[in-house]
Protein backbone atom coordinates (compact mmCIF):
# COMPACT_ATOMS: atom_id res chain seq x y z
CA UNK A 1 0.00 0.00 0.00
CA UNK A 2 2.55 2.76 1.26
CA UNK A 3 4.68 1.08 -2.30
CA UNK A 4 1.27 2.32 -3.95
CA UNK A 5 1.05 5.60 -2.23
CA UNK A 6 4.65 6.04 -3.40
CA UNK A 7 3.97 5.37 -6.97
CA UNK A 8 1.23 7.48 -6.76
CA UNK A 9 2.89 10.84 -5.22
CA UNK A 10 6.23 9.92 -7.69
CA UNK A 11 3.79 10.59 -10.89
CA UNK A 12 1.81 13.42 -9.58
CA UNK A 13 4.74 15.66 -8.78
CA UNK A 14 7.39 14.16 -11.31
CA UNK A 15 4.26 15.42 -13.97
CA UNK A 16 5.08 18.97 -13.03
CA UNK A 17 7.67 19.76 -14.29
CA UNK A 18 7.48 18.62 -17.55
CA UNK A 19 4.32 21.22 -17.29
CA UNK A 20 6.13 24.10 -15.76
CA UNK A 21 8.69 23.16 -18.36
CA UNK A 22 6.26 23.80 -21.47
CA UNK A 23 4.44 26.68 -21.04
CA UNK A 24 2.60 27.50 -17.27
CA UNK A 25 5.32 29.68 -16.67
CA UNK A 26 4.50 31.94 -19.58
CA UNK A 27 2.75 35.13 -18.87
CA UNK A 28 1.04 37.39 -21.01
CA UNK A 29 2.92 41.06 -21.32
CA UNK A 30 0.58 42.58 -23.59
CA UNK A 31 -2.48 41.58 -20.61
CA UNK A 32 -0.39 42.78 -18.10
CA UNK A 33 1.05 46.11 -19.39
CA UNK A 34 -1.12 48.05 -21.69
CA UNK A 35 1.16 51.03 -21.92
CA UNK A 36 3.76 48.34 -24.06
CA UNK A 37 2.92 48.54 -27.37
CA UNK A 38 2.47 45.28 -29.36
CA UNK A 39 3.58 45.26 -32.95
CA UNK A 40 3.84 41.70 -33.46
CA UNK A 41 5.60 41.92 -36.74
CA UNK A 42 5.26 38.02 -37.63
CA UNK A 43 1.26 37.75 -37.07
CA UNK A 44 1.41 40.74 -40.17
CA UNK A 45 3.13 40.23 -43.58
CA UNK A 46 5.58 43.37 -42.27
CA UNK A 47 8.16 40.78 -41.58
CA UNK A 48 11.45 39.80 -43.59
CA UNK A 49 9.26 36.21 -44.96
CA UNK A 50 6.58 38.58 -46.23
CA UNK A 51 3.63 36.35 -44.84
CA UNK A 52 1.89 36.60 -41.37
CA UNK A 53 3.96 33.40 -39.69
CA UNK A 54 1.40 33.66 -36.17
CA UNK A 55 -2.04 33.50 -35.92
CA UNK A 56 -2.28 36.16 -33.17
CA UNK A 57 -0.58 39.32 -32.24
CA UNK A 58 0.62 38.17 -28.91
CA UNK A 59 3.65 38.42 -26.78
CA UNK A 60 4.50 35.77 -23.93
CA UNK A 61 7.41 35.67 -22.31
CA UNK A 62 8.58 33.74 -19.24
CA UNK A 63 8.24 34.88 -15.49
CA UNK A 64 10.85 36.65 -14.79
CA UNK A 65 11.70 38.08 -18.13
CA UNK A 66 7.79 39.18 -18.43
CA UNK A 67 8.82 41.15 -14.89
CA UNK A 68 11.69 42.52 -15.98
CA UNK A 69 10.58 44.09 -19.43
CA UNK A 70 7.35 45.64 -17.07
CA UNK A 71 9.78 47.30 -15.44
CA UNK A 72 11.29 48.46 -17.93
CA UNK A 73 8.50 50.24 -19.32
CA UNK A 74 7.83 51.50 -15.79
CA UNK A 75 11.01 53.66 -15.85
CA UNK A 76 10.89 54.49 -19.39
CA UNK A 77 7.75 56.32 -18.69
CA UNK A 78 8.64 58.03 -16.20
CA UNK A 79 11.31 59.88 -19.33
CA UNK A 80 8.03 59.64 -21.74
CA UNK A 81 8.74 56.94 -23.51
CA UNK A 82 6.67 53.74 -24.41
CA UNK A 83 7.90 49.76 -25.39
CA UNK A 84 7.38 48.76 -28.52
CA UNK A 85 7.37 45.20 -28.80
CA UNK A 86 8.09 42.93 -32.02
CA UNK A 87 8.32 39.42 -31.25
CA UNK A 88 8.60 37.63 -27.83
CA UNK A 89 8.36 33.76 -27.39
CA UNK A 90 8.42 32.18 -30.82
CA UNK A 91 7.69 28.41 -31.25
CA UNK A 92 10.80 26.37 -32.59
CA UNK A 93 8.68 25.02 -35.46
CA UNK A 94 8.70 28.75 -36.69
CA UNK A 95 12.26 29.20 -35.97
CA UNK A 96 12.74 25.98 -38.63
CA UNK A 97 10.92 28.07 -41.14
CA UNK A 98 12.60 31.04 -40.01
CA UNK A 99 16.13 29.04 -40.42
CA UNK A 100 15.38 27.52 -43.87
CA UNK A 101 14.63 31.28 -45.20
CA UNK A 102 17.83 32.69 -43.25
CA UNK A 103 20.51 30.35 -42.75
CA UNK A 104 22.88 33.33 -40.90
CA UNK A 105 23.33 32.68 -37.39
CA UNK A 106 24.49 36.49 -37.25
CA UNK A 107 20.76 37.14 -37.92
CA UNK A 108 18.70 33.75 -37.08
CA UNK A 109 19.50 30.97 -34.46
CA UNK A 110 20.02 27.76 -36.00
CA UNK A 111 17.33 25.58 -34.80
CA UNK A 112 19.36 22.71 -33.81
CA UNK A 113 20.71 24.66 -30.75
CA UNK A 114 17.57 26.70 -30.70
CA UNK A 115 16.83 30.63 -29.90
CA UNK A 116 16.71 32.27 -26.94
CA UNK A 117 12.90 33.49 -28.68
CA UNK A 118 12.32 29.82 -28.25
CA UNK A 119 13.38 29.87 -24.91
CA UNK A 120 10.85 32.84 -23.95
CA UNK A 121 13.72 34.38 -22.66
CA UNK A 122 14.33 37.25 -25.68
CA UNK A 123 12.75 40.09 -26.54
CA UNK A 124 12.98 42.34 -29.77
CA UNK A 125 11.67 46.12 -28.57
CA UNK A 126 11.68 49.41 -29.76
CA UNK A 127 11.13 52.99 -28.48
CA UNK A 128 8.08 55.17 -28.95
CA UNK A 129 7.17 58.32 -27.83
CA UNK A 130 3.95 58.26 -25.06
CA UNK A 131 1.23 58.36 -27.41
CA UNK A 132 2.24 54.97 -28.75
CA UNK A 133 4.64 56.93 -32.10
CA UNK A 134 7.40 54.25 -33.47
CA UNK A 135 10.39 57.09 -32.65
CA UNK A 136 13.58 56.70 -34.99
CA UNK A 137 16.02 54.09 -34.92
CA UNK A 138 19.09 53.00 -36.60
CA UNK A 139 17.67 50.74 -39.12
CA UNK A 140 13.94 49.05 -39.61
CA UNK A 141 13.17 45.98 -37.94
CA UNK A 142 14.65 42.87 -39.35
CA UNK A 143 17.45 44.55 -41.78
CA UNK A 144 20.20 42.25 -41.24
CA UNK A 145 22.87 44.13 -42.46
CA UNK A 146 25.74 45.66 -40.65
CA UNK A 147 23.74 48.98 -40.31
CA UNK A 148 21.49 46.91 -37.40
CA UNK A 149 24.75 46.51 -35.49
CA UNK A 150 24.98 48.14 -31.73
CA UNK A 151 28.64 49.38 -33.57
CA UNK A 152 27.34 50.92 -36.56
CA UNK A 153 27.38 54.72 -35.77
CA UNK A 154 26.40 55.70 -39.36
CA UNK A 155 22.77 56.17 -38.32
CA UNK A 156 21.43 59.77 -37.54
CA UNK A 157 22.05 61.11 -34.63
CA UNK A 158 18.63 61.10 -33.43
CA UNK A 159 18.25 57.25 -33.81
CA UNK A 160 21.31 56.61 -32.14
CA UNK A 161 20.35 58.44 -29.07
CA UNK A 162 17.06 56.57 -29.10
CA UNK A 163 18.71 53.70 -29.15
CA UNK A 164 21.00 54.16 -26.68
CA UNK A 165 17.87 55.06 -24.43
CA UNK A 166 16.47 52.07 -25.21
CA UNK A 167 19.46 49.79 -24.45
CA UNK A 168 19.86 51.85 -21.51
CA UNK A 169 16.90 50.80 -20.06
CA UNK A 170 16.99 47.42 -21.20
CA UNK A 171 20.42 46.88 -19.45
CA UNK A 172 19.53 47.99 -15.92
CA UNK A 173 17.01 45.41 -15.60
CA UNK A 174 19.21 42.99 -16.34
CA UNK A 175 18.82 42.48 -20.78
CA UNK A 176 21.80 41.54 -22.45
CA UNK A 177 22.07 43.64 -25.90
CA UNK A 178 22.58 41.53 -28.93
CA UNK A 179 25.28 42.56 -30.94
CA UNK A 180 23.87 42.53 -34.20
CA UNK A 181 20.61 44.03 -33.60
CA UNK A 182 19.54 47.06 -32.02
CA UNK A 183 16.44 45.55 -31.55
CA UNK A 184 17.36 41.80 -29.65
CA UNK A 185 17.87 41.66 -26.12
CA UNK A 186 18.27 38.31 -23.85
CA UNK A 187 16.65 37.94 -20.07
CA UNK A 188 19.43 37.03 -17.64
CA UNK A 189 19.71 33.23 -17.24
CA UNK A 190 18.03 32.39 -20.74
CA UNK A 191 20.04 29.46 -20.82
CA UNK A 192 18.52 27.81 -17.99
CA UNK A 193 15.14 27.64 -19.92
CA UNK A 194 14.08 24.49 -22.15
CA UNK A 195 13.44 25.31 -26.04
CA UNK A 196 9.37 25.34 -26.58
CA UNK A 197 7.31 24.28 -28.93
CA UNK A 198 3.67 24.83 -28.04
CA UNK A 199 1.84 27.33 -30.42
CA UNK A 200 0.75 30.87 -30.32
CA UNK A 201 -3.71 31.05 -29.74
CA UNK A 202 -5.82 33.55 -29.73
CA UNK A 203 -6.18 33.25 -26.00
CA UNK A 204 -4.94 30.90 -22.72
CA UNK A 205 -1.60 29.18 -24.23
CA UNK A 206 0.19 29.92 -21.22
CA UNK A 207 -1.10 26.71 -19.19
CA UNK A 208 -1.41 24.15 -21.95
ZN1 LIG B 1 15.27 38.67 -31.49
Amino acid sequence: MKNRIAAFLFFFLASFPVYAAESIDFVDVGELEPAIVLDIRYATNNNFTGQAIYPVARCLLRRDAALRLLRVQQALSRQGYRLIVFDCYRPLTVQKRFWEIMPDERYVADPSKGSRHNRGAAVDVSLADSTGKPLLMPTSYDDFSVKAHRDWKGAAPQALRNSGVLEAAMKAEGFEPFPTEWWHFDAPGWENYPVSDFPLKKSGGCED
